[in-house]
Parts: structure tokens; C-alpha cells; sequence
């Protein structure tokens, strides 16, 4: 068989297309493979930090994204009596982004702008209903193994770039570790029509409590009005369809946020949250990114973001390579810098903000809400804090990483 000296993306989820947008751009010929008869569009990440929307604009879909998407220049943290502990306003960072604010808009409307673009570039081709079933590496190359109802079908490249989710196949082809824990409670979101504006939420609100926290956001959903999507934990002794039914949510939602009447409800679904980061992001020939990589609890917003970075940062250096431009050294280099982003930030940050949600004892999180009081209220320190949850100072100390 011969060797192609293309790159195979699998995975044709917000990762895999922006990877494979940047090698196109660069020339390299990139072939991604995709299981599902059709872009995914199920409801998961919504809200994109600054830097990720400065990486989305140079890939020229940013404006598509602004046309309805939600800018939240202000996030809260509120307790469970209807109080503001703390407010931050992102015009603080206003002279390190030009996108001082946090840009809603749902992750299954991004990636069909991504591939509207892939497909216009010549050298760049997708496969859809095409299931990556093994990857196999020598020196010279990679094989991917396709497997599909008429039989099995091998592809030749040069790389592999696994952007295939949590549960990556070319993750556990590689052989590669993915240790971290998961955590006991499923979360469950639930989208509303119910404008939370009027009683002082802003578009990305926390509710922090012992009992019962809340993650609120306010999403685009098919134009104006938008919907408001809320996350909270269940107990993982409870069956699912009792934690879902529209009683259970109603009496949640009411001790989150009282209102006259019930709750109008949209969609509902629960899911489970890990933490675990992979051993390595690469091994040999086989490159890893977002979700395969790395996942985290969604408090802060920080997976699909920290996937785009993953991607724009590989693709990057990938083509560098292609061009002759540094060894594979630049992979290791890769490797190097992104698994430090997650572990010390990304993992770090998200854990921290789960556990301030939720914290039991109520000195303790008295104390954490006195500091958040604090810190909001002492705009340098305020910078800072919005530096850091941003995204923005992560990915400076990244780029340092040697
Ligand atoms: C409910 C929910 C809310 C979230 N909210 C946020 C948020 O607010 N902010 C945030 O940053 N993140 C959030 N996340 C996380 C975010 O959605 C993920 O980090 C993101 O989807 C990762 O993108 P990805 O491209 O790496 O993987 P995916 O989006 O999972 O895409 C992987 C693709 O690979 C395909 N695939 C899988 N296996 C194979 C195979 N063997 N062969 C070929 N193709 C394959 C899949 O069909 C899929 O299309 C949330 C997640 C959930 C579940």
C-alpha cells in the first residue's frame, strides 16, 4: 500500500474541522473521516472565551458567529436567596481582545460554518459514515482502518489526528492512558423560555450552593428571544427518568429561582462529567486533540475552548513541519504545551469552580464567596481573575512551555 503523505482527521466535531481547516489553508492534504451519516447536532458547548473567538475570526467565521450570536459581557456568581455575590465585567480585558466578552452561541451551528469552508478549499476532503475502527503505525506512516457495513476499508497517511471525543478509538488504538476520575453526580440541563434578564441574571450566571448549585446561561436558540439553558447536579442514586420528570425539574427550578406559576420548559437531558487528561498527546504518528485529549466539568466553559486551542496550536505546528520549517520535535512540542494548559489550568480552574459551587460547609464557603467579593470588587485583582478565566492567560504560559 502505498504511503500518502496526507493527514487523516478523525472526527468531524468542532476539533477535527478547525484542525482540518488550518492544515488546508496551509496546503497540507487532510482527509477527515467522520462516523455519523452527517454533522453531529446535539446540544453541548454554547459559550466561546475571547481568545478562542480571535482563533474562530482568523478562520474567517467569527462574523457569521456575531450575526446571532449573544454577546455576555457581564458573568455572576449569585446564591441561592437571590443575592449577587460578585459581578464581572469583561470591558476590564477590553485592551487585550478585541471580543471582551464572552460570544453564546451553540457549538452544532459552528461546525457546519467550519466545514462550509473546508470544502471550498481543493486538497480538502470529508468523509461522513466513515467509522474509524483501529489505527496501526510504522515509521513511515499510519494505516486507518474504516469499518462500514460492506467490509473494511484501509487508508494510507502520513499522521493521524485523533479528535474522535471522550471515547477516541485512535486514543485506545495508540495505546494511550486517559486517567482522571469521574464524578459521582450526573448533571442535567434544562433550556427555558423564562427571561431571567428582568431579575438581574446575566447572560452567564452561577448559582453557588451547598445543596443544590446551578450553572445559567442565556443561549440563541433560533433567534431572539433566545432560551436560557440551566445545569445542575442530580443524585446519582435517583433514577434518570425520576430526575428528569417535570416535576422534579419544576421543584428544582423553583428552589433555584421562585416564580409565579411553573417553569416553561424546553429540552432536558443529563449527562455524566469526567475529569481525565491523556498520558501523552502524541505517540509516534498518532496526534491527539480536544475531547480525545482532555475532558473537564463544564464550569468555566473551558472544553470545546481548550479543544479549538488544542487544534489551532497542532495544525499549526503541523504545518510547519509540512513545510519544512522544524522537525517532528514541534509535535513533541505540542504534546508538551497543551497537556500543561489542561492539566494546570483547565483541570485546575474547572475542579476549583465545581467544588466552590458546591462546597458543603458553610464557613468554607462563606470564606471562597468573601474572596470572589473581593477580588470582583478590586478591579486589578478583577483583571486578573477575568485574565485567567478567560482563557487568555493559560494560553500565554502555554506558549512559553518549551
Ligand atoms: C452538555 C454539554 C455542555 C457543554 N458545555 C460546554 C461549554 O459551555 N463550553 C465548553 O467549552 N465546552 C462545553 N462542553 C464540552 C464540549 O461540548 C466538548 O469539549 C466538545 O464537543 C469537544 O469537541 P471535539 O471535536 O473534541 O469532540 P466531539 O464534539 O465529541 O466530536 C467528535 C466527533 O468524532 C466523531 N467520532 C467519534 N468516534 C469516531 C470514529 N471511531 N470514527 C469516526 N468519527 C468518530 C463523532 O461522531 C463526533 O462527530 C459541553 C459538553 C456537554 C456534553
Amino acid at each position: 500500500m502505498p504511503i500518502a503523505d496526507q493527514v487523516v482527521v478523525v472526527g468531524a466535531g468542532p476539533v477535527g474541522l478547525v484542525s482540518a481547516l488550518i492544515l488546508a489553508r496551509a496546503n497540507v492534504p487532510v482527509l477527515v473521516l467522520e462516523a455519523e451519516p452527517e454533522l453531529t447536532r446535539d446540544l453541548r458547548a454554547a459559550s466561546f472565551h475571547p481568545p478562542t473567538v480571535e482563533m474562530l475570526a482568523e478562520l474567517g467565521v467569527a462574523d457569521a458567529m456575531h450575526e446571532t450570536g449573544i454577546p455576555a459581557r457581564h458573568w455572576q456568581i449569585r446564591d441561592r436567596h437571590g443575592h449577587v455575590v460578585a459581578d464581572f465585567d469583561l470591558a476590564l480585558i477590553a485592551d487585550e481582545t478585541p471580543y471582551p466578552y464572552r460570544l453564546h452561541f451553540e457549538q452544532f451551528k459552528l461546525t457546519p460554518l467550519l466545514l462550509a469552508r473546508l470544502q471550498a478549499i481543493p486538497g480538502a476532503s470529508v468523509r461522513f459514515g466513515a467509522q474509524v475502527a483501529g489505527v496501526t503505525q510504522d515509521a513511515d506512516g499510519v494505516t486507518v482502518r474504516i469499518g462500514s457495513p460492506d467490509g473494511e476499508e484501509k487508508i494510507a497517511a502520513k499522521w493521524v489526528i485523533g479528535a474522535d471525543g471522550g471515547r477516541s478509538t485512535v486514543r485506545k488504538a495508540a495505546n494511550i492512558a486517559f486517567d482522571g476520575f469521574t464524578w459521582p453526580e450526573r448533571f442535567l440541563v434544562a433550556s427555558t423560555t423564562h427571561d431571567l434578564e428582568p431579575a438581574g441574571f446575566r447572560y452567564a450566571s452561577y448559582i453557588a450552593d451547598p445543596e443544590l448549585w446551578a450553572a445559567i446561561f442565556k443561549v440563541p436558540h433560533e433567534g431572539p428571544p433566545g432560551l436560557w439553558r440551566i445545569a445542575y447536579p442530580t443524585d446519582p442514586n435517583i433514577p434518570e427518568e425520576v430526575v428528569l420528570a417535570d416535576d422534579a425539574i419544576e421543584a428544582n427550578l423553583q428552589k433555584l429561582h421562585a416564580i409565579p406559576g411553573r417553569w416553561p420548559l424546553h429540552y432536558r437531558s443529563t449527562y455524566r462529567v469526567h475529569q481525565r487528561v491523556a498520558e501523552t498527546f502524541r505517540r509516534g504518528r498518532v496526534l491527539l486533540a480536544g475531547d480525545a485529549a482532555h475532558l473537564n466539568n463544564p464550569l468555566g466553559g473551558f472544553g470545546l475552548n481548550s479543544g479549538i486551542h488544542d487544534a489551532v496550536n497542532l495544525a499549526d505546528k503541523l504545518g510547519r513541519y509540512f513545510r519544512g520549517e522544524g522537525g517532528e520535535e514541534l509535535l513533541d512540542r505540542y504534546s508538551r504545551q497543551r497537556r500543561a494548559a489542561t492539566i494546570e489550568q483547565v483541570q485546575a480552574m474547572s475542579i476549583r469552580n465545581k467544588r466552590m459551587m458546591e462546597e458543603r460547609d458553610p464557613a468554607v464557603q462563606r470564606e471562597r464567596l468573601r474572596e470572589m467579593i473581593a477580588i470582583a470588587g478590586d478591579p486589578p485583582r478583577a483583571r486578573e481573575h477575568l485574565l485567567n478565566t478567560s482563557m487568555i492567560s493559560g494560553l500565554r504560559r502555554a506558549e512559553a512551555v518549551d
